[in-house]
């Protein structure tokens, strides 16, 4: 049987500065998509990457006395590595100064002008840096943007232009069923009902970025190249093209519910299924920024805690609101739930099946599972709910032990009992494979069976189980 594909990208991210735990987050979303795809059996692409063709990033280079493409190799260097310690399953990773990509972008630039949405005038007006968008009077809080707090740049230039607002209707007609949560669809649905100008698309005499290939004096405005990213970055576009999911921070909405989806009817592609917008990272419910000195490197969290504990950590924020997060935090649910939860039910079982052994029976525990209420939470991306609702299962596990004090002499079926919690084990394990693959892969070693799919519900096979390593060490709080 052929299995049927699907494609996920998170954003790429810009070089100008080492990774922060906003990244780290949008990563482990993506990966946990991915992971739970490939489980259900699809064939699965996943593309991630940065962004190295952007403005700030030359002037983070400047402002360190490097060249530009040295300063984005090493960069680039650190956003693979935190792909690498989170564990990130992605399929290919993309560089936007990779030759392949310019000319992807290209191609797709002179379908568009081939259709006549392209044409040439003068553009006015304010462009923010760090966003690296043009900006309106009305997009300014006291002269400034609101995400960076500087003062946008004052251009006046010739410019080639795209004529977005020709899409207008088709765009109202197509973002309330592409974009997720429907707060974010009503976010863009209402700024283009408030008038959609057209998009200027380059930069007149820019020394870094793609060159526009109807007029050699100017480069590609980047947000155009880098959007195109999640085509050049396919390897087999004929089979993966369309994105099934592209998982995006809501700072970058407007570029992929509007001009994103325009840019490709008029270049004749497919449109993507569906936008998945998460929310930001918080602190106390504040800002986490460089210039408030509260941010939280993953880099450095990944040296001091395992990749699982930082995963499951992150994942039981709220993707569709902003959520607090910090080191404490983290420490807090490691000990909490994966040490004393998870952690303590595997080492009870195991030590006790070591022991005592196993008798094959009906596992009548597992009914208080609520399977298909975790499977429709993840299929929404409500991933800290399921992890909720797995963690549920796990203290009933954990009170059946209790309760049936299968170590003492009154309990006879003390077999038949950890065998039920064996396969109760098995479940939850391959529930949490895409959440947190190296605890999972552990549990499967040790009780002998296969993380996939179809095994959830076919009851475990009786094998040698061995009192392994304790999954999670508790951590002291520094
Ligand atoms: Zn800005």
């Amino acid at each position: 049987m052929v299995k049927k594909k699907f494609y996920l990208t998170t954003a790429i991210d810009y070089v100008n500065a080492s990774p922060h735990i906003g990244h780290a987050f949008e990563k482990v979303i993506a990966d946990v998509i991915s992971r739970w795809n490939q489980l259900k059996g699809k064939d699965v692409f996943f593309l991630t990457g940065v962004d190295e063709n952007a403005q700030k990033n030359v002037d983070a280079a400047k402002k360190a006395g490097v060249p530009v493409k040295e300063f984005v190799d090493k960069n680039a260097k650190l956003f693979l590595k935190l792909c690498e310690k989170l564990n990130i399953n992605y399929d290919s990773f993309i560089r936007t100064t990779a030759k392949e990509h310019a000319k992807v972008v290209q191609d797709i630039i002179k379908k568009i002008f081939d259709n006549k949405d392209i044409y040439k005038g003068v553009y006015e007006g304010l462009y923010c840096v760090g966003c690296e968008e043009y900006k309106t009077e009305k997009d300014l809080v006291d002269g400034k943007c609101p995400e960076h707090n500087t003062k946008p740049e004052y251009r006046k230039e010739e410019a080639y232009f795209f004529k977005l607002s020709k899409y207008k209707d088709k765009l109202l007609e197509i973002i309330p069923k592409y974009v997720v949560p429907e707060k974010r669809a009503n976010e863009v649905l209402n700024r283009i009902k408030e008038g959609l100008q057209d998009l200027c698309i380059t930069r007149k005499g820019a020394e870094w970025g793609i060159d526009f290939p109807i007029d050699k004096n100017f480069k590609v405005y980047v947000w155009v190249d880098a959007l195109i990213n999640y085509i050049s970055g396919l390897q087999d576009k004929e089979k993966y093209w369309p994105a099934d999911v592209h998982v995006i921070g809501k700072g970058i909405n407007w570029f992929h519910s509007v001009i994103w989806p325009a840019l490709l009817l008029s270049a004749g592609y497919e449109l993507p299924r569906k936008l998945l917008v998460h929310g930001y990272l918080t602190l106390k419910g504040g800002k986490i920024s460089k210039s408030l000195g509260n941010t939280v490197d993953p880099l450095e969290l990944l040296e001091k805690y395992p990749s699982d504990s930082v995963r499951y950590a992150l994942l039981k924020c709220s993707i569709f609101e902003d959520s607090d997060f910090s080191e404490e935090i983290l420490i807090e649910r490691h000990n909490n739930e994966l040490a004393n939860k998870l952690g303590n039910l595997v080492s009870r079982v195991s030590s006790l099946i070591e022991k005592y052994g196993l008798d094959k029976t009906e596992n009548k525990l597992i009914k208080k599972l609520k399977l298909k209420t975790i499977e429709k939470l993840i299929q929404d991306y409500k991933f800290d709910k399921a992890l909720n609702l797995i963690f549920e299962f796990i203290d009933v596990c954990n009170e059946y032990i209790q309760d049936k004090k299968p170590w003492t002499e009154e309990c006879e079926d003390k077999k038949k009992i950890l065998y039920e919690l064996a396969d109760s084990i098995k479940s939850i394990s391959i529930l949490l494979w895409s959440f947190m693959p190296e605890t999972s892969e552990k549990i499967a070693n040790q009780f002998n069976f296969k993380i996939n799919y179809k095994e959830i519900k076919s009851p475990l096979k009786i094998s040698k189980i061995k009192k392994g390593e304790n999954l999670f060490t508790k951590i002291k709080k520094g």
